[in-house]
């Protein structure tokens, strides 16, 4: 069976001193609670933190057998590290600027180097225990740089990689001086997943404009291997909170809390105390709502359970006494004797006192002021068996995009809470039902289990097309029956496209030129008296002639519509019109003005839209909307739109290089053909070969090709161990 390797910050168990003893403890927190039980069942294995010192634990070694015992393998971190790394770069830096609050965010290149010790240390005992065939799945904003030192260490592993908290917009991303390596160390995963499309989508917009690498909707190319990112919506355990209802303990102090609040409404604000929640703003919020609205004083409480959390860095300190301020503040004024508005409680709840009030809730006020996910919500709703109770969650909490019924609000907007305030104390009993009926459904199909499964799915899903694709690449001894192929025939043909097969990519097209090192290799092959090399090319006529005119080699321009036989002159395939372009330039050039660093390239019987300098995205975009804007226009015209890399390229319609490479093969017979191409108008010549021939895709994607190299410089070493033979 499959090993499952879980690696997050904590182990679901915590070792705890106590008057000088360790005990084992299980550790707070909604993927540790709610993965538990669906870990055990998968023959899996928990790597992490045990919160505690390996010196310490030395000091009783029936703890670490405990922890192996449970399948929970420690990581040992210096308190020096934990310091720099957990208080350090994961709250002081990361934790506040993936919430948007970049003034909070504090650089400090020592800790960032405890933070790379520390996801070293980790990267090496995942190393150690890993095997062949295991998932290894890696959690949070903890070890955003284990998947890559994973891959280092073992390149043919399955990783995937959640990310618990937003990712931020690419604005706020690329303040942090090490976004690079940030983004190389989650590129190491096969799926990177988030809790929202947003998040999905500012992560690929930061990847392919901070590294350049091609992105589509939901993958990345980065050198030889393809990376996937999509959004799974973290669920909560279902069972654990819908049982509730039945439960005698939670019911038991749902009746004693009852009886101590009286018969008044219960508005429930449940966190810990971070300043992402937006705690003080509800508070003034609430208080405001009743100087508004004072025929509820003495019928509403507010509870607010407060949980501690980091407190030992200075802005959690803060948010405390302004929280202990605030609430004393609003007592005062509003309180009467018999009556307190709000019932504060600083420490953490018990399960069955949580539920107990989830249970007993008319509103849960939810307004966090950033939230990767937000687990409260999903919870309330799922204690309340009736249907009843109304839930308040703020736009900006990852929940909300799956709890559209609830009352939706911006946490910023005093007005906003107060009016929702309002509606969710006077909603009647049947719409309250109604809402959370909906949301309740959504909540059981999709919960943490469901959740898991399907992550690791698609995780699987895409290391099985990584190794359809890895199988395709041209091997060792594919290479050497290539050349052998070659060695063995009497004539042979070599279709070789120019840009990104031969020479790599550059912003401007005409500094690709060829080198003396690749002129005197084509020269070599050209000069083969029983092979016959044609250059297949996207480029201008002009161009291919200036720079191999000269050589005993055939030559395909402008994707197809030129063609120069060996030895002979330059001839179309076909009456070509170039009178369109009257129409269709205009259309170029507005999508120019509205792309910055885009241009136009005229050529004979065609005109190309270039935009590989343009931002990355805004390119994409503008290519979408370019190819939208001429359908009409080429329809009319005759004309067919080409997509190439970065461009985008108009021309007579029925004329691309696989119709070009057939003419050049119906003029006489090869026994040995091989094409070497790397983007999609390659494939036209890949798609009308003979089943015999050798055709080889450069880069990683789906392809007619039947094999592949990763890059221009392996095409090169091929041809250049090809030009060492004597055919
Ligand atoms: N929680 C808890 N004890 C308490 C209060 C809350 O264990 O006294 C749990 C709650 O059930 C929820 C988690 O803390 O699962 C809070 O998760 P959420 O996603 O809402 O916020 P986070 O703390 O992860 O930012």
């Amino acid at each position: 069976m499959q090993r499952l390797l879980i690696v997050s910050n904590r182990l679901p168990l915590t070792v705890q001193e106590r008057k000088g003893e360790l005990h084992i403890e299980p550790s707070v927190g909604g993927l540790a609670t709610g993965l538990s039980s669906w870990y055990k069942s998968c023959n899996s294995i928990w790597i992490g933190w045990a919160g505690i010192t390996q010196k310490k634990m030395k000091r009783e070694r029936g703890i670490m057998a405990r922890l192996l015992s449970e399948n929970c393998h420690p990581v040992s971190i210096s308190p020096q590290d934990v310091e720099a790394y957990y208080n350090g770069i994961c709250n002081r830096t990361i934790w506040p600027l993936f919430h948007y609050f970049p003034l909070y965010a504090e650089y400090s290149e020592g800790s960032w180097q405890a933070y790379q010790r520390v996801n070293t240390a980790f990267a090496n005992v995942v190393a150690g225990i890993a095997r062949p065939n295991d998932v290894i799945w890696v959690h949070d904003y903890h070890l955003m740089l284990l998947p890559q030192l994973l891959r280092e260490r073992l390149p043919k592993a399955t990783v995937g990689y959640f990310l618990h908290i937003p990712f931020p917009s690419f604005e706020v991303f690329r303040l942090l001086p090490w976004r690079n390596q940030i983004l190389e160390g989650l590129l190491g995963a096969d799926l990177v997943g988030f809790h929202t499309y947003d998040y999905t989508g500012h992560f690929l917009d930061s990847v392919q404009r901070l590294l350049g690498y091609d992105v589509t909707t939901a993958q990345i190319t980065v050198s030889n291997r393809i990376v996937r990112a999509d959004a799974f919506p973290m669920g909560i355990s279902h069972e654990r909170f819908a049982g509730v209802a039945e439960d005698a303990k939670t019911q038991a102090e749902r009746k004693r809390v009852r009886k101590k609040l009286g018969d008044c409404q219960v508005i429930l604000s449940v966190d810990r105390l971070d300043y992402t929640k937006g705690i003080p703003q509800r508070l003034e919020a609430f208080s405001a709502f009743l100087d508004r609205n004072p025929k509820f004083k003495g019928r509403v409480t507010l509870v607010l359970l407060v949980v501690p959390s980091r407190t030992r860095v200075e802005q959690y300190m803060r948010l405390k006494k302004q929280v202990d301020g605030l609430v004393g503040e609003i007592n005062g004024k509003h309180g009467t004797i018999g009556w307190m508005p709000i019932w504060y409680l600083y420490r953490s709840l018990s399960f069955h006192s949580l539920t107990a009030l989830y249970s007993l809730a008319d509103v849960a006020l939810v307004t966090p002021l950033r939230d990767g996910m937000n687990l409260v919500a999903k919870e309330y709703l799922t204690t309340k068996a009736d249907g009843r109770g109304v839930l308040i969650l703020s736009e900006t909490a990852g929940a909300a995009q799956e709890l559209g019924e609830a009352i939706i609000i911006n946490a910023n907007d005093q007005e906003d809470l107060i009016r929702a305030l309002k509606q969710a104390l006077e909603m009647p009993e049947q719409e309250q039902v109604g809402r959370n009926r909906i949301m309740q459904k959504r909540l059981r199909r999709y919960d943490i289990v469901r959740w898991a499964d399907e992550f690791i799915d698609k995780l699987l899903h895409a290391k099985g097309l990584q190794r359809e694709m890895a199988a395709k690449a041209l091997t060792y001894e594919m290479q050497s029956k290539l050349v052998n192929d070659f060695q063995r025939s009497d004539r042979a043909l070599l279709l070789l496209d120019y840009d990104g097969t031969l020479v790599p990519f550059s912003p401007k097209p005409e500094e690709a030129r060829p080198g003396t090192t690749l002129m005197s290799l084509i020269e070599k092959l050209a000069a083969n008296p029983r092979s016959d090399v044609v250059l297949i090319s996207g480029r201008d006529k002009d161009t291919l002639e200036r720079w191999f005119g000269h050589l005993s080699a055939a030559l395909v321009a402008e994707h197809g519509i030129w063609i120069k036989d060996k030895g002979g002159g330059w001839e179309t395939i076909e009456t070509l019109t170039s009178e369109w372009k009257e129409e269709v330039y205009p259309i170029l050039e507005s999508s120019v003005d509205r792309t910055p660093g885009s241009f136009v390239e005229e050529k004979g019987f065609s005109l190309v839209w270039h935009y590989r300098k343009a931002d990355p995205r805004l390119g994409e975009l503008r290519a979408r909307e370019l190819i939208n804007n001429l359908s009409n226009t080429i329809a009319n015209l005759n004309l067919q739109i080409l997509e190439g890399s970065k461009v985008v390229e108009v021309k007579n319609a029925g004329i691309n290089k696989g119709r070009a490479a057939l003419t050049l093969m119906s003029r006489a017979e090869w026994d040995f053909v091989l094409a070497i191409g790397d983007d999609a108008t390659d494939e036209d010549t890949f798609k009308v070969l003979p089943s015999t021939a050798w055709s080889i895709k450069v880069g990683f994607g789906a392809s007619a090709a039947r094999f592949s190299l990763s890059s221009p410089s392996e095409a090169i070493s091929l041809l250049t161990e090809l030009a060492g033979q004597n055919v």
